[in-house]
């Protein structure tokens, strides 16, 4: 029995089967293995319909009649049926969620989980609950069963559940992946026993041991692989001899430039980069703060003394226009100061990136911004010293490239996704981090409010009359997480339709993921320009971006996006002295999105708001996965403070008996296999 043998030779199934597995990536025993259940039901111990408690979550059983799809006037899709059991009825709702009346029939047996509510007329319902159809297996099996995420027509959780359990056998041959006696301290499941009762457990205790033990573990290697890659950094770039000190003369000349005074937070972060950039060691902090907190202006500090301390800086953002925005913001501050500075792009001619190339090698230049175009110039600087990187989880592996090649500087990254930071340093181990918490004096945050639908007509009317003040609007479409082509789709659609029906007199600009790089420049210059007045958009749209004219921000079905993507939206306008404003639209009923879009129309600080929606939702709903760079993770919850504090100190504690891990080949070995499928996808 081996666990790396291809399912191929140990399962019998159909080659098409075997085919779609693949898609989700199991291929091996062992991935099947791997492919943890979404959620389970309850059979050992069902319940009744007269003790659900509203407001609380219950798997319920019983059987589906007066199916029933109808539409609102707004065009909502709404679902209801009833579920009968011996011991009464409850009402199950639905919205938007069409599928539906295509998988469930009249007289089906059904398992549902979800949130017990108090319907109209005092009735108790289940809205949007998740469900499947019984088989006799769960039911006869009196036991807690899982539920699989399924993939397409042939790979459902029934199928999944079945095949899956004669491998559990295999659990046994499973190797530790920590070493024995971490396993035995840290009072851990063996591995083998916690993926078996991961799958199939035994109560709910065991299945919660199960999952800390399988938390740890991926935490585990998660914070090692970054532990070892500072370890890596710091012991490859020692005495690298690129220290960048500070004086009180240098530090008044750059105040003075400034027409403003740091605030405290800006204050902090600068003094921590300062500690770090005099080492003999390459810094590499990541500054964390919201758009227009003043993140670019400490950079600024630290680039500033880069190049009077007789180095180059580098400072890379992920596209043209922002590219662009940084350089006109460094021009203005820095070049007073005697720094020289250039802008290379994707659309500087080649004849003018030869000549910022050999400036930038003979040292005539100080500071180069620049996009992906600075990294395939394959520049060599004099002696770069500092490389600053806006929106890091832009840029892949090449970045690496560009600071291994050049004697590996103080990086320092910048970041407006209001990551927490015990969080911060559990995802991005290898950084130290920053936060600018605080904004600068005098800004008018935008006002938030929540449009019931009934609102929208009345809404739009006095968007009308805002553009026609000549302001300027974005709106943005609702997120489809599962698929961009779907989601390109309905934003076209509403592009069509706000340009046709709702706004035909104004301009309007449409802007989505799969637009070339160069389309979404162009549209975003025309919006910035002012030639268009409404932005209809994906989430696509820039966070730094600077419109200070844009006063309007309209986010349809809000309640799909966590809260720290809305805010990072929102933060879009109110860079002018206008009152802005961010109108959310949302067609959900739950009360706990009503919650969530209140929170954001009270607070309007990004960590804040991520915090609290992190105890809500997982990070991935959070900060949006596409965009965030956080990891996909299986188990563990980033909001595991215990689970991620003592796996950090264990990582810790061996990285310090073995840097290099050399007596651990077994931990080696995994450790590879978990950072190639990150940099994998
Ligand atoms: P971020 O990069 O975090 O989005 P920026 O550094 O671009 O923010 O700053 C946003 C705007 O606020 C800029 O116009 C900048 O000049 C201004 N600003 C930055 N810090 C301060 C401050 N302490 N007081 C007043 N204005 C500031
Ligand atoms: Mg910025």
């Amino acid at each position: 029995m081996d666990i790396r043998a291809p399912l191929s030779e140990t399962l019998a199934t159909t080659s098409r089967h075997l085919k779609a597995l693949a898609e989700i990536g199991v291929t091996r025993v062992e991935d099947f293995l791997n492919y943890f259940p979404r959620t389970y039901a309850d059979f050992s111990a069902p319940k009744k319909f007269s003790e659900l408690i509203p407001g609380e979550t219950a798997t319920v059983v019983g059987k589906v009649q007066n199916l029933k799809t109808f539409r609102t006037p707004r065009g909502r899709t709404i679902i209801s049926a009833k579920l009968i059991s011996e011991d009464g009825s409850l009402n199950l709702t639905w919205f938007n969620q069409t599928f539906i009346a295509r998988i469930l029939r009249n007289g089906d047996e059904i398992a549902i989980s979800g949130r017990i509510q108090i319907g109209p007329r005092g009735a108790i319902a289940l809205i949007g609950g998740s469900f499947e159809k019984i088989s006799d297996e769960m039911i006869h099996a009196g036991r807690i069963v899982p539920i699989y995420r399924s993939h397409g027509k042939l790979i459902s959780s029934k199928w999944l559940r079945e095949k899956l359990y004669p491998l559990l056998d295999y659990t046994s041959k499973l190797p530790p992946l920590l070493p024995v006696a971490l396993s035995a301290k840290e009072n851990l499941l063996s591995r083998g026993e916690a993926i078996r009762q991961i799958h199939f457990p035994d109560s709910f205790e065991k299945l919660e041991r199960a999952r800390e033990s399988l938390a740890f573990e991926e935490l585990f290697f998660l914070q090692l692989g970054g532990l070892r890659r500072k370890l890596d950094w710091q012991i490859g770039a020692a005495g690298s001899g690129k220290i960048i000190s500070h004086s009180k003369a240098l530090l008044f000349e750059f105040a003075a430039a400034l027409p403003f005074k740091f605030t405290a937070a800006q204050k902090i972060s600068s003094a921590e980069i300062l500690r770090d950039l005099q080492k003999d060691l390459p810094m590499n902090r990541l500054l964390e703060g919201d758009v227009g907190s003043g993140k670019t202006v400490v950079a600024a500090l630290a680039i500033f003394l880069a190049a009077k301390n007789g180095f180059q800086a580098a400072l890379l953002a992920p596209t043209e226009i922002l590219a662009s925005q940084h350089f006109r913001n460094f021009l203005w501050l820095l070049h007073p100061l005697g720094i020289r500075g250039e802008l290379l792009t994707g659309s500087t001619p080649a004849k003018k990136k030869k000549e910022i190339a050999s400036k930038l090698k003979s040292g005539e230049l100080d500071l180069v911004v620049g996009t992906h175009a600075l990294l395939e110039a394959k520049i060599d600087f004099q002696n770069l010293g500092l490389a600053v990187i806006d929106e890091q989880h832009r840029f892949g592996v090449e970045q690496r490239t560009l600071i291994r090649k050049n004697g590996t500087p103080h990086v320092l990254s910048l970041t407006a996704t209001p990551i927490p930071r015990t969080l911060a340093l559990t995802i991005f181990g290898d950084q130290d981090v920053s936060i600018i918490d605080e904004m600068p004096p005098g800004r008018i945050p935008p006002i938030t409010r929540i449009i019931p639908p009934q609102k929208r007509i009345e809404s739009e009317r006095w968007i009308e009359s805002e553009v026609e003040k000549g302001r300027q609007v974005f709106i943005v479409c609702p997120l489809v997480e599962e698929s961009e082509t779907l989601e390109v789709k309905s934003a076209k659609k509403e592009f069509a339709r706000l340009s046709e029906k709702v706004f035909p007199q104004f301009k309007l600009g449409l802007l989505h993921g799969k637009l070339r790089p160069k389309e979404k420049d162009a549209t975003m210059a025309a919006f910035a320009a002012g030639e268009i007045q409404i932005l209809v958009a994906t989430t696509v749209i820039e966070v730094g971006i600077d419109i200070p004219n844009a006063t309007i921000m309209l986010i349809e079905a809000a309640e799909r996006f966590g809260l720290a993507q809305l805010h990072q939206l929102r933060g879009r306008v109110g860079r002018g002295s206008d009152q802005s404003y961010c109108f959310l639209f949302s067609e959900s009923d739950s009360e706990e999105a009503k919650t969530r879009l209140h929170a954001l129309e009270n607070i309007s600080s990004g960590f804040e708001l991520a915090k609290m929606d992190l105890k809500l939702r997982g990070p991935g709903e959070v900060f949006g996965m596409r965009q965030s760079g956080i990891p996909d993770l299986k188990v563990a919850k980033l909001t595991d403070h215990e689970i991620i504090k003592r796996s950090r100190d264990a990582a810790e504690s061996l990285l310090e008996k073995d840097p290099t891990l050399k007596n651990y080949p077994e931990i080696l070995f995994r450790l590879k296999e978990v950072e190639e499928r990150r940099d994998g996808n």
